[in-house]
């Protein structure tokens, strides 16, 4: 069997403790259905400043661009705060999206069943939810020239952001939209604001041109962005698959995001184009959270947002769906059988600690 490689990189704060859990379930994995994943470990963020002088070393970076997918922990913390910002520890991270050429974010918003009620809205609006956000990731407003703060002699300055794209970069976010659609209920909603922004209108343009061209099977809708919004708090579960641009993304994502609960639940993957000869692609997992400091060398961190990372892994890096299926379904019955951590528990329950909560999901995977 060829061996499948992963790099890890832990990062700072609760990073390196949620990733332990991933750890144990991929020694679990080898050992007892030989998945012959093998596993290097690296260094991000503040600790990787502290080693190297730099976020990422060009080591670590080369170590990223061989593996068949990176698993990302979370960097930063208070620390590192004061430091400029180049050497920032978030660089990292910018880096390995950068250079990997990771265009795709993958957010999807899962309400858990047991979880349903701790959501902040209603248990009829959200239970049951499963949607995925595709967000275009390298392009628009965040990346677009001109981008300065401009001088204007007269007291007065002007702050400039550009939202640019491009019709391949349009073309190549709405074909993973369809492609992912077709492994789930196949409807593709793709959010823009055409009526009154031009890279809005040629979004719309391209994204209907490539539905008609290659993927007529997949039901496609069309929404402007803020009537999205509100759409997904309205009635969240219409939705299937939503396709947007990098500033609308990052917000909608944020918003369902709180449709399903806590922070600590939220797995993501960003993924590159496949290789020509290979049909490879590169990719990182990554949780949505951050570092939390205030609860770092606790114990008490959620890891089930580094888990589900890694079952997006399983899913979109090898193929493995079956197995990404069984490791999510162990996630919900963990949560079914009432045992969760600090942060998700409701009212009257016992919390368990990180590695707890790690080994009930490994004994039900
Ligand atoms: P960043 O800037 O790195 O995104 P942040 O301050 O925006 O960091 P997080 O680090 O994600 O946000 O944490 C916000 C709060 O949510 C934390 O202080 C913590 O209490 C809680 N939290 C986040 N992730 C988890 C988790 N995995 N388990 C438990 N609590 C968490
Ligand atoms: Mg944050």
């Amino acid at each position: 069997m060829a061996t499948r490689k992963l790099f890890f990189l832990p990062g700072d704060g609760i990073g390196p403790e949620a990733m332990a859990e991933v750890r144990k379930l991929v020694d679990v994995m080898n050992a007892d259905h030989a998945a012959g994943f093998e596993i290097e470990e690296g260094l991000v963020g503040g600790i990787a400043y502290d080693t190297h002088g730099q976020s990422i070393s060009e080591t670590d970076m080369e170590r990223a661009q061989a593996a068949d997918a990176v698993l990302f922990g979370a960097v930063g913390g208070p620390k590192w705060d004061g430091v400029g910002y180049d050497v920032r520890p978030e660089a990292g991270l910018l880096r390995l999206r950068k250079d990997l050429e990771l265009f795709a974010n993958l957010r999807p918003a899962i309400c858990y069943p047991a979880l349903a009620g701790s959501s902040s809205l209603k248990r009829e609006l959200v239970e049951g939810l499963d949607i995925l956000i595709v967000r275009e990731l390298t392009g628009g407003t965040y990346f677009g020239e001109p981008k300065e703060i401009r001088d204007l002699g007269n007291g007065q300055k002007r702050g400039i952001d550009t939202q640019v794209y491009d019709t391949y970069e349009i073309e190549r976010i709405s074909g993973v939209a369809f492609e992912l659609a077709r492994t789930r209920q196949n409807r593709v909603c793709s959010m823009e604001k055409r009526n009154v922004m031009k890279s809005g209108v040629l979004w719309n343009e391209v994204v209907t041109a490539n539905h008609a061209a290659h993927y007529a099977d997949v039901e496609l809708s069309h929404m402007l962005a803020d009537a999205g919004g509100m759409q997904l708090v309205r009635r969240p579960k219409q939705f299937d698959v939503i396709v947007t641009d990098n500033l609308f993304g990052d917000l909608l994502s944020d918003v369902a995001a709180m449709l399903t609960g806590s922070l600590g639940m939220l797995p993501s993957a960003s993924l590159g184009a496949p290789d020509e000869k290979t049909g490879t692609r590169k990719a990182l997992y990554e949780p949505v959270h951050g570092s939390a400091p205030d609860i770092a060398g606790k114990g008490i961190a959620n890891p089930l947002a580094m888990i589900a990372s890694f079952a997006m892994c399983l899913r979109y890096s090898f193929g493995m769906v079956a197995e990404a299926e069984r490791l999510e379904a162990a996630i919900a019955a963990t949560l079914d059988d009432g045992v969760m951590t600090a942060d998700i528990v409701g009212e009257g329950g016992t919390a368990v600690g990180t590695g707890e909560m790690g080994d009930a999901v490994i004994a039900r995977f």
